[in-house]
């Protein structure tokens, strides 16, 4: 599932390429996704420049002339840009063809994903009003994440993924922040001090930025690639590694179910 550094390596992949453009034409080949994508979209979008394709937690929103264009990848969905035509596979579900003869295509099998129009403020879309500070942003630190936590008695794994408090982080980057932070996944959230707020806000940061960086190397994939662009492999200090040696005191890394999450530590090394 693409989490945020795949989601923001998307965004910078296909900004390159949309910025500025106008639409021309819009293909909708399967309205059936998380919800169904508007009948209208290929009479609304024509003729439309998109001025920015900036992130907001996972969404990739679109500004057009109009309104805003917003694209969640879902589990399995990716972007990608064509540069001449070429026949949909299966799961190519929406096409946004460009005037200046570029087309992006919206590939996703599992059908999760989304593709909305809101021609409102995007700060007042039901999806996006609710939502905590982005974790790379300088809305999110330490003492917000102490502020934030105050009275929860869930543990610190939990409200991690709790996009009320943090927005964009999902299972794999709250597993390997909390390891270089040093802190219990099991930790009330509110029993954390502001120093561990502060470590823990630090090493949130590090892993995203660790990740995007990994992902960086891919972004010309996004042109006339034929596989999913965005998703890239990674080495994980305790994500998907259960009983396998902890990568910095070799004892093995536990591996325990926290909200139907599964949840990896190591019990030396995170106190
Ligand atoms: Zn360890």
């Amino acid at each position: 599932m693409p989490e945020l550094p795949e989601v923001e390596i998307t965004r910078r992949g296909v900004a390159a390429h949309l910025t500025g453009q106008r639409i021309e034409q819009v293909a909708v080949r399967h309205t059936g996704l998380r919800w169904p994508i508007a009948a209208d979209l290929a009479s609304v979008l024509p003729q439309q420049i998109i001025h920015t394709v900036s992130r907001r937690a996972k969404y990739l929103l679109m500004a057009c002339d109009h309104g805003v264009l917003i694209i969640h990848l879902g589990m399995s969905g990716s972007l990608r840009v064509l540069s001449e035509p070429m026949a949909p596979g299966k799961h190519d579900h929406f096409d946004l063809l460009l005037t200046n003869g570029r087309l992006l295509r919206f590939r996703d099998p599992r059908r999760f994903g989304a593709i909305l129009w809101w021609p409102g403020d995007i700060c007042q879309h039901p999806l996006l009003a609710g939502l905590g500070p982005e974790p790379l942003s300088e809305q999110f630190d330490g003492k917000v994440l102490y502020v934030r936590t105050r009275g929860r008695r869930v543990s610190i794994k939990e409200a991690l993924l709790n996009q009320h408090i943090v927005v964009g982080i999902g299972n794999i980057y709250a597993n390997e922040a909390l390891f270089h932070a040093g802190i219990s996944p099991l930790t009330p959230a509110g029993r954390l001090g502001v120093k561990r707020c502060e470590r823990l806000a630090e090493a949130v940061k590090v892993t995203l930025l660790r990740a995007i960086e990994a992902g960086g190397s891919s972004l010309r994939d996004f042109v006339d690639c034929e596989g999913s662009p965005g998703y890239f492999q990674q080495q994980y200090w305790v994500y998907d590694r259960a009983n396998q040696a902890c990568r910095q005191c070799g004892r093995p890394i536990m591996k325990i179910r926290q909200g139907q999450r599964s949840t990896f530590y190591c019990t030396n090394c995170q106190r």
